[in-house]
């Protein structure tokens, strides 16, 4: 080997051998190392209260045992009870049905319009319903995919001047409008003054461990000081297809206000390319703002892009991969408008760049970040149509000191009705760096490259030592 072929050596060792001394798990640098997780904690949080109590607080005189029919489990029945000798006041027990179910026989229960029932005050009355496949916009969800044994069902929201409760007839537990039927297990992890519950059904399979999912959900929580939390967020986790989508929030499917429970799919993802599922559907759960329907987008775009901020900001996902995630996003052609919020795929995908990009900006011109807007959008004062397209934009702009010509990323009236994919704000490397080889380090891919990196690394080492083997002359039997 000559002075040449000694230094190619040496050179090509180092390259290879370096991933071996990588450790694992490095995926990255948290921008933000002195986060005080403390003062972002949630606070100020507002109750979510369960169906097993009373509105008012007392306790029931008649109580609802809920069960699903053994011929069919996609049929719940309640049966009310008397739960003591007191006398009954003058008034019935209201049932409201949603669209998730479809009342189909009672006893002691009439019909007052669709999907509403009174009680009529006859002894020991008991409602069924079928649980339904909703038809609602954007996306529908099918409760009755569930793998066998597995029953999460909606449940009626109640009233009247007879206060009720809802109890499991055999094992389960009841959030406050789902409710899931059978043996279960609960995880718990508490941020500030909310507690975060997963429940997890005996034949579900968690994509990963209950406390790594936890943490996630945590780390989110920590990193979304945008007010509006409730003190108890209660995360099924469905053994079963949703549908049309891996997750959902009770309230996001009719474009409101979101309440605070969360069905997802057992196996939806924790990180991936397209949703961060479970941080995003968490944040639904944060998000307490009415949109017009020009904005409407704002919803599951917002959802998105803070599902990969905070995944960002904590350390879990690094700045390249983030980059990854929105070229990636940048990559899909809708040929759509956001504007046009009837393809909702374009409002997860196409909306994070745009955010990337006014939240950017925001973070260059001023202290205010795209958290401040969400905070003040969960508080504006709007009327029922909610937040206006000019009102976001105005809003927006204020905070950045541009009130006169808005740079063009503001220019949102432009962006949604754009067909071409909006260019996000990367964090690294040229702007002008295409997307296909930004999206080289999605999550998912790095793996793989780290991995057969790795590989090469171990390969080279072998062929290292039987060199060197073969130059201090031992043999190598055959
Ligand atoms: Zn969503």
């Amino acid at each position: 080997m000559d002075r040449r072929d000694g230094t190619i050596f040496l050179f090509l060792s180092v390259i290879l051998l370096s991933p071996l001394f990588i450790p694992a798990p490095s995926s990255g640098v948290p921008l933000d190392d002195d986060v005080d997780m403390a003062e972002k904690a949630p606070e100020n949080c507002i109750p979510s209260p369960r169906a097993t109590q009373t509105h008012s607080g007392n306790s029931p005189m008649m109580v609802g045992e809920v069960s699903t029919k053994k011929s069919n489990g996609n049929i719940v029945r309640i049966e009310f009870t008397r739960t003591s000798n007191r006398a009954i006041p003058d008034g019935t027990i209201q049932l409201r049905f949603g669209s998730f179910g479809n009342v189909t026989k009672a006893e002691g229960f009439s019909k007052q319009s669709d999907g509403i029932y009174n009680w009529d005050r006859s002894a020991d009355p008991w409602i069924e319903y079928r649980v339904n496949e909703t038809h609602s916009e954007p996306n529908e969800i099918d409760l009755t995919n569930q793998a066998n044994g597995s029953q999460i069902v909606p449940l009626p929201a109640y009233g009247g001047a007879v206060q009720v409760a809802f109890e499991p007839a055999q094992h389960g537990y009841l959030g406050s409008r789902f409710a899931y039927l059978g043996e279960y297990e609960t995880r718990s992890i508490q941020a500030g003054c909310q507690e975060i519950t997963l429940i997890i059904p005996s034949n579900a399979e968690l994509v990963k461990p209950p406390d790594q999912i936890l943490n996630a959900l945590n780390e989110t929580a920590y990193r979304l000081p945008v007010g509006r939390a409730y003190d108890h967020v209660r995360v099924f986790g469905y053994p079963g297809d949703l549908g049309d989508v891996a997750g959902f929030v009770r309230g996001t499917e009719y474009g409101v206000n979101a309440g605070p429970e969360v069905i997802i799919e057992d196996q939806a993802p924790l990180g991936g390319p397209l949703e961060f599922t479970w941080r995003h559907e968490y944040i639904h759960t944060r998000q307490s703002f009415a949109l017009t329907s020009e904005l409407e987008w704002v919803r599951e775009a917002s959802a998105n892009y803070f599902a990969y901020r905070t995944a960002l900001d904590s350390g879990s996902i690094s700045p390249r991969e983030y980059d990854a995630l929105l070229a990636w996003n940048h990559g899909r052609n809708y040929a759509k408008q956001l504007a046009n919020h009837s393809d909702s795929r374009v409002a997860y995908v196409w909306g994070p760049l745009i955010l990337s990009k006014v939240d950017a900006r925001m973070q260059s011109t001023t202290s205010q970040t795209l958290l401040d807007t969400f905070r003040w959008m969960n508080h504006a004062e709007t009327d029922r149509e909610g937040i206006t397209l000019n009102q976001f934009q105005n809003h927006t702009l204020r905070e950045t000191n541009h009130t006169t010509s808005p740079p063009p990323e503001f220019n949102l009236t432009q962006a949604i009705t754009t067909t071409e994919p909006p260019k996000p704000a990367y964090l690294r490397g040229p702007q002008w760096l295409p997307a296909e080889i930004r999206e080289f380090w999605l999550p998912v891919n790095i793996r793989f490259l780290r991995l057969a990196y790795r590989f090469a690394g171990i390969l080279w080492l072998v062929i290292v030592c039987v060199n060197i083997a073969e130059y201090l002359g031992l043999t190598i039997e055959k």
